[in-house]
């Protein structure tokens, strides 16, 4: 049984950090399209050169660009131990592609889509406290107790940095392109679908997921 397990959720709602965490423990591939989009644009490729500009502004990759990055990673990538994936899809025109990868009906794949669920009055508090580290892409909250202050990544020694686009207005403007998209996800994930308070501390979602992985 392969583990195609879907972290969804508004930007800012943690799920780049649970798919960090669940991808070690469960030595799952992480697929971030996010990371993939910032890679892009780090090695100065003609991709990178388009999607620079967006990043920043709010303003989403087109559906058709995303996908090609995505089949383009699972190329290079086994997917037999299982995936979880960081915000993809996200919305129903790439759920129903990405349904081609990982069918909702096969006998052999198991689809857990988690929605890490919160309100945009808390991603604001949430999102000016976010760190990324240049060199891994290893997300911090620079709030948390035991990472306050922090200025270099703990896994690799890379530097932290605020990302251009995590600011209020930018924050609102995602969250708000998010909440149009939703619903229809979740409808065509229907029971598949589980849904976890995203203000819980840290460990608390990941305890979540893990025990929803475990059912
Ligand atoms: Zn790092």
């Amino acid at each position: 049984m392969t583990l195609c397990l879907l972290l969804i959720g508004a930007p800012g709602s943690g799920k780049g950090t649970q798919a960090s965490i669940i991808s070690k423990k469960k030595k799952l591939v992480k697929l971030s399209t996010g990371d993939l989009i910032r890679d892009e644009v780090k090695n100065g490729t003609e991709l990178g050169s388009r999607l620079g500009p967006l990043i920043g502004t709010g303003n989403l990759v087109d559906d058709e660009t995303m996908l090609g990055l995505v089949k383009t990673f699972f190329k290079g990538e086994d997917m037999e131990s299982g995936i979880v994936s960081d915000g993809f899809p996200r919305n129903l025109n790439q759920a129903m592609d990405f349904n081609q990868f990982f069918p909702l009906n096969a006998k052999t794949i198991e689809i857990k889509v988690i929605y890490l669920k919160i309100r945009v009055q808390d991603l604001v508090g949430r999102i000016v406290n976010r760190r990324i580290c240049i060199e891994c892409n290893e997300i911090f909250n620079v709030s948390d107790s035991y990472t306050i202050g922090l200025k270099e990544c703990v896994q690799c020694g890379g530097e932290l940095i605020l990302r251009d686009d995590d600011n209020e207005a930018i924050v609102r403007k995602r969250h708000s392109i998010f909440e149009g998209t939703i619903n229809r996800m979740l409808a065509f994930y229907g029971d598949n679908v589980t849904i976890i308070d995203a203000t819980l501390n840290r460990n608390e979602v990941t305890r979540l997921i893990l025990e929803e992985l475990d059912k």
